[in-house]
């Protein structure tokens, strides 16, 4: 473990504010934006941040602000420390929220998302000699661009899954001796879906572990189950976004995400009042990405910090039960907030439904739940299940109702299980 992780709270603020003082030094006043939301709240200077209280003074940056910051100054918007020369990779949202939002890195910047992964790997217990599958379409989504960098700075052997459909990913595993796979957790459902099909064990292919981004699913017990017993392998989450980078893990333990603190800056919200939680909205601030850096950003992903110290020994915050859903997901059914996170920890229980979506649609003022079922076998039962374990668990009343085998889509990326219909 990199003695980085298991730092006294006081050395690690202590490590964080001279990485601050360094960005701050390097944004102000050449970064645009950076320098903009500073002078709103009346900082002038680098000397005027002072201490943590002067930090917390900064504003809280929205994600709607960056998008309309590329919009006024397209195509990179103003959120740039250095002449754009200066940058080598360029790199997009998904845009599963609307319009991508772009996002330029240095070399630098490129080299620290690396070592960002390598705290991912090398806790998922990944080293020198592990041969890591990425079956990821290599395209403008940064996904797992990055994680490939990190499996190479880690000196693993990083193997691009780009340009094959799912069976040809299976054959490239058994042949180059994969050890490990990144994927999103749908899609590591899906492979395993194909390769039963094909009749590919799995389990004999000699991957050890797993480790996923791109949805909450693997910080959800029923999902990583699942993964687990279908890959023969451990399932590790794994936290990041294209704006701000690659910042929660799992460790060993597997006891939720741990925040990597060297390389940024964790606070929680109450979503509604601003003020620290333990329960609430996710705000980072990223420490090594200098020439387009994120201070105090609002991630929009709904966390629980949890406060006895983990097992592994590492200092790093932790949030339980990973990220718990996007704040603005959350469905209200009957009166009762329930996050679609919490639908597929239950659904992943019955290991005969294949896929799933969740139906949300209005009747009269109200939105009302439906569950489509994808079941490998006889419906009926399994059905009546579903419905009765969110019944007993989540105490509402939710329609399921079986549709046919593979009629429902499956995702290489982030997915979208959640429809919203305009009525029933
Ligand atoms: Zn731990």
């Amino acid at each position: 473990m990199n003695p980085l992780e298991r730092l006294d709270p006081d050395a690690l603020r202590r490590h964080q504010w001279a990485r601050l003082e360094t960005l701050a030094r390097v944004a102000v006043p050449a970064n645009a934006f950076i320098t903009a939301q500073w002078k709103r709240v009346g900082l002038a200077d680098t000397r005027d941040l002072r201490s943590w209280d002067d930090f917390r003074r900064l504003p809280l940056t929205r994600k709607s602000e960056l998008m309309e910051d590329q919009a006024a100054h397209p195509p990179f918007g103003s959120n740039l420390s250095y002449p754009l020369e200066r940058y080598v990779r360029v790199h997009q949202t998904s845009g599963t929220t609307g319009t991508p939002l772009r996002w330029l890195d240095t070399q630098e910047s490129w080299e620290w998302w690396a070592r960002c992964w390598t705290f991912v790997l090398s806790a998922a217990g990944l080293g020198p000699g592990d041969r890591v599958f990425f079956p990821f379409s290599f395209g403008l989504f940064v996904g797992f661009w990055a994680g490939f960098e990190g499996a190479r700075a880690l000196g693993a052997l990083a193997i691009p899954g780009g340009g094959q459909d799912s069976a040809q990913r299976l054959a490239a595993m058994e042949t180059l001796g994969a050890t490990a796979v990144c994927c999103t957790p749908s899609y590591a459902l899906h492979l395993a879906e194909v390769a039963r099909e094909r009749g590919v064990a799995l389990e004999r292919l000699g991957v050890r572990a797993t480790v996923h981004a791109g949805e909450p699913g693997a910080g959800i017990p029923a999902v990583r189950a699942r993964i687990e017993e279908s890959w023969g392998a451990r399932a590790y989450d794994h936290a990041g976004m294209t704006e701000m980078g690659a910042y929660g893990f799992e460790c060993a333990a597997q006891a939720g995400l741990h925040v990597n603190e060297t390389e940024f800056i964790v606070e929680v919200i109450d979503p509604a009042t601003g003020r620290a939680a333990d329960d609430g909205e996710l705000v980072l601030s990223n420490l090594g990405r200098l020439g387009s850096p994120l201070l105090r950003y609002r991630t929009g992903d709904r966390v629980r910090v949890a406060r006895t110290p983990c097992e592994c020994g590492r200092t790093f915050l932790r949030l339980a039960d990973g990220i718990l859903g996007r704040v603005d997901d959350m469905l209200i059914v009957r009166g009762v907030n329930v996050f679609p996170s919490a639908l597929e920890g239950i659904v992943r229980r019955f290991a005969a439904v294949d896929e799933f979506l969740i139906e949300v649609y209005r009747r009269g003022h109200l939105d009302e739940v439906r569950l489509l079922l994808e079941v490998n076998g006889t419906a009926a039962p399994v059905v009546a299940a579903v419905q009765e374990a969110v019944r007993v668990d989540l105490g509402i009343r939710v329609e399921a109702v079986p549709v046919p085998q593979q009629s429902l889509p499956r995702y290489e990326l982030k997915a979208r299980r959640v429809v919203r219909r305009a009525r029933e």
